[in-house]
This record gives structure tokens, C-alpha cells and sequence, in this order.
């Protein structure tokens, strides 16, 4: 039976049951694409398309290194697959199951809608609940493979990245190698620290989210590692820690809809001059120094570690009262930015009842108590002794220093926390008159759940 194996963010051939799948019934059409409607979506950006481009490059690799090669069609997903079907007469469609956005479930609902149509049967696997198995060989079939649009005729806009991770499996076996293998021990210390996650940190977040990578064979790298190294505490530590890190990223973890873009609540800052705060804020020119410092360092490298990415939305939400744009900007500048993972955390710092409203001056003393990383990312700062750095504002010395060459805050961060706290509480205070529960009718000898 011939089966085509749709690739999605699962780019890879190893610990991949889908194609094991396909391969144990027959020949296999393996297929990728490239869907422009996708790449013009806000969230999307030239350096996720750059590490999907090397993604696929090694995966190209890989399946011609088992006889048959990956084609790669751009345009709609239904369009695409009809023409193919029309000419191979697949029978059956194996992809692994995607917590996507609102657009790829919109886009999965039509496909299914055509494949119900065409009396095909489509598979979609959650890659964690089907065992492990390997494929050696691909049967040929014959089919040209297809080329890679450019970034620029996919209307992505220019993106510069110098020094963003590389994609593909070689690389993401690489990174996993290195970090349990050697830089594990690190992980603990390293995480909250700017200046430690860069090396400390297993650095395999875009890895997992394109699937160059499965996270069933990171934790088994982790678990094997952990078990050799019994008895050294520095290693079993940081292997812990960062299995249960690994453990968040379960597809159960966000339940369908929660991925989906946007942020609502209250208003925060002013309504003036927002077009001003967000270009300040996502440009790295707020005068905040850790908050820009961390703004251009994720400019440069498409990452940060956690905390500076909640560092940048709570500053974001709260000081500067920005909303969905400013979301959409983080999105675009995280290489690893996968819906699933993203949205529900750009909500929590938002929290039900425990914001996250973060000081950006505490946090940089906090986490870069020597300014090393200020004076790396912002080289304008770099002689300013260590007293003004993280308040330049604050000392008539430093302001004269930086005057034109450095901007003054565009918001005093300890009164905006002020504001966006009253906010909250004005939010919070329940309402004079209690709201009686509206109840659906029920339809008699239905049960009634009242939660
Ligand atoms: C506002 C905000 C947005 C985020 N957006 C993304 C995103 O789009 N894509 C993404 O992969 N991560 C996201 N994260 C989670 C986290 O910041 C990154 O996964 C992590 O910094 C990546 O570095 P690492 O691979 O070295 O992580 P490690 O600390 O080494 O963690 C190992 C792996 O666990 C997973 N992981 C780590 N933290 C979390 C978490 N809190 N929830 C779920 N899974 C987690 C990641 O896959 C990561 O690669 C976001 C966090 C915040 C606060």
C-alpha cells in the first residue's frame, strides 16, 4: 500500500512513527509544504524559515540516504496533496498529531474535510504513544523532488540573525550531545542567569519545536546519562532539573485553543503614545538597560532563557501597557516559537490572580549583578561605573555621559508597577450587587452539571 507521510514539525527521520508507520505497509511518499498562506501570518519571521530550511536540508539528506527522496511542493496543503493523489493514488495520509494554532487547525480541518471526500484515510499519530521503531529502507518511487521558495517570494520580511542557532538534526544531535555530555551540571546555576543560560541552558528549545529533534529521544539521552553518572550530585541535579523541564513541554499541557494568538485583559499604561513605547521596546531603546539589553541580545541570537523572556513581556504588558503587537513581535523573534508553548505562557504572566509584574531594575542587579551583559549588549553603557548602570537615570554623572547617545526611560518603572497594580485591583474588587449564575435550561431528564 503506498502512504504519504506528511512532515510538519516533526522534521526528522529517527524515533518518527509515523513513517515507520508508512514504511512497514509499503512505499512511502514523504512530503513537506511550504505554505505561503502560513509564512504571512503576524507570528511568522525569516529566521524560523531560515532553520526550517536547514531542518529540511538535513532531512532531505537522511531520506535519500534510505532510498527515497522528500518532495517539496509549495502552496495550499489541499491543493498540493489532490495533485498528488491524482497522480499516485495514495490510500492513506500518516502525519503526527500538531497542537498547532487557530490557522493550522483551520488548515487540518479542510484537509480532513478533502480526505473524507476522496475516501482516504488520514492517520494522525501522537508520536509519544506509538513505540519506537527505526526505518532502514525507503522502496523509490518516482517523483521529482521539488525546490525551496526563497524567504523574500514567501513576502517574509527582511530578518537579520547573525547569530542565530542553526537548524537541522546534525546540529540538534550536536546541541543534545553537548549538553548532556558535558553542560548539564551547569543547568541549575545557569538558567535564570542571561549570561550563564547562553551556555547552561540545553539550548534545544527549536530543535524540539521543528521536530529535528523527538522529545521522547532527548529524555532517553538525559535518562541514560543521569543513570551513568549516579553518585555524582552535580550531574544527577541538573539532569533532574532538566527533565522536568522537558516534562512542561507535553502536548497535554495546552489544551486546544490556548495556543491561539492574543492577549486580552485590561489596559495598563496610557493610550498615548503606544506606537512610541513599542518602537522603543522592541528596537532595545527604552532606557530600561536590562530589559534592551535582553531585547537586542534576542534580536541577534533568536533566544533567550526564560526569565528574560518573562522579564520582556511583563515590561511589555505592565510598564508600557502594550498588548497582542508586542506579543506578535516576541513571537517573530524567537527562532523556537511554537503556539503551543508561547501563548500559554505570554498568559500566565498575565496570570488568574497572580500577575507576573517584574522589576526590571531588581531582576538586572539580580541576574546580572556585574553588568556583564549590559555592557556586552549595550556597548553605549559600557564606562559607566557599576553604580548607574542599572539606573543610569538615576545619577546626573550617567545622564550627562549618555546624553544623545543613550535614551532617558520611557516610563518610570517603579510608578507604572504602581499603575498597573491599581489596575489589577480596581479588576479585582468584587461587585457590590452579586451576579446570580445563568444557567442553560435543561432539557428534562438530561443531568445537570452545575460546576
Ligand atoms: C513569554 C514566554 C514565551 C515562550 N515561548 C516559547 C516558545 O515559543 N517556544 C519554546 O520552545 N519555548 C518557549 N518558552 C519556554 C522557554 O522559555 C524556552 O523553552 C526555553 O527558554 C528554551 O531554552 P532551552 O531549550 O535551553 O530550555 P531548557 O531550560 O533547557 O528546557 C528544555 C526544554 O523544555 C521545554 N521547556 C522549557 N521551558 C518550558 C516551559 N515553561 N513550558 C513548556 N516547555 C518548556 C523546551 O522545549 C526546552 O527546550 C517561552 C517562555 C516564556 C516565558
Amino acid at each position: 500500500m503506498l502512504s504519504l507521510v506528511w512532515f510538519k514539525r516533526d522534521l526528522r527521520v529517527a524515533d518518527h512513527p509515523a513513517l515507520a508507520m508508512a514504511a512497514a505497509q509499503g512505499p512511502v511518499l514523504p512530503l513537506y509544504i511550504i505554505e505561503p498562506e502560513y509564512w504571512v501570518q503576524p507570528e511568522a519571521a525569516a529566521r524560523h524559515y531560515g532553520f526550517v530550511t536547514e531542518c529540511l536540508a538535513d532531512l532531505q539528506r537522511d531520506l535519500v540516504a534510505l532510498g527515497q527522496p522528500l518532495l517539496l511542493r509549495d502552496g495550499d496543503a489541499v491543493t498540493v496533496l489532490e495533485r498528488l493523489r491524482a497522480k499516485h493514488r495514495f490510500t492513506q495520509i500518516i502525519s503526527h498529531k500538531d497542537s498547532g494554532s487557530a490557522w493550522d487547525r483551520a488548515r487540518d480541518q479542510r484537509v480532513a474535510a478533502w480526505a473524507q471526500e476522496a475516501g482516504l484515510r488520514w492517520l494522525e499519530l501522537d508520536p509519544d504513544e506509538v513505540p519506537q521503531a527505526e526505518v532502514t529502507a525507503l522502496p523509490h518511487v518516482a517523483e521529482g523532488t521539488g525546490a525551496l521558495p526563497s524567504a523574500r517570494s514567501l513576502k517574509l520580511p527582511e530578518d537579520r540573525c547573525d547569530f542565530r542557532q542553526k537548524g537541522g538534526r546534525e546540529a540538534g544531535v550536536a546541541a543534545l550531545q553537548g549538553f548532556v555530555e558535558a553542560r548539564a551540571p551547569l543547568y541549575p546555576k545557569a538558567q535564570d542567569s542571561p549570561v550563564l543560560a547562553e551556555r547552561g541552558s540545553s539550548r534545544l528549545s527549536a530543535y524540539l519545536a521543528y521536530g529535528a529533534l523527538s522529545q521522547r529521544e532527548v529524555a532517553q539521552a538525559a535518562a541514560e546519562v543521569k543513570a551513568a553518572r549516579r553518585g555524582q550530585a552535580d550531574w544527577v541535579r541538573g539532569l533532574r532539573r532538566f527533565e522536568r523541564q522537558l516534562a512542561a513541554r507535553g502536548a497535554g499541557a495546552s489544551p486546544a485553543g490556548s495556543q491561539d494568538a492574543g492577549c486580552e485583559g485590561p489596559q495598563y499604561g496610557p493610550d498615548v503614545d503606544r506606537a512610541v513605547r513599542f518602537a522603543a521596546w522592541s528596537a532595545g531603546e527604552t532606557g530600561l538597560p536590562f530589559v534592551d539589553a535582553s531585547m537586542r541580545y534576542l534580536r541577534a541570537t533568536g533566544w533567550l532563557n526564560a526569565r528574560m523572556r518573562g522579564l520582556l513581556w511583563s515590561v511589555a504588558r505592565f510598564h508600557l501597557g502594550l498588548d497582542t503587537r508586542a506579543a506578535l513581535h516576541l513571537a517573530r523573534s524567537f527562532t523556537d516559537y511554537d503556539s503551543a508553548l508561547f501563548w500559554p505562557q505570554i498568559r500566565q504572566i498575565e496570570g488568574a490572580g497572580r500577575p507576573m509584574i517584574l522589576d526590571p531594575v531588581k531582576q538586572g542587579l539580580l541576574q546580572d549583578p556585574s553588568g556583564a551583559f549590559i555592557r556586552r549588549w549595550l556597548p553605549e553603557l559600557a564606562a559607566l561605573p557599576d553604580a548607574a548602570l542599572h539606573r543610569p537615570w538615576a545619577s546626573a554623572q550617567a545622564r550627562r555621559h549618555l546624553a544623545g547617545r543613550y535614551p532617558e526611560p520611557v516610563v518610570d518603572p517603579a510608578s507604572a508597577a504602581k499603575q498597573a497594580r491599581a489596575v489589577l485591583a480596581r479588576q479585582a474588587k468584587p461587585r457590590s450587587t452579586p451576579i446570580a449564575p445563568r444557567r442553560a435550561p435543561v432539557a428534562a431528564g438530561q443531568m445537570c452539571l452545575d460546576l
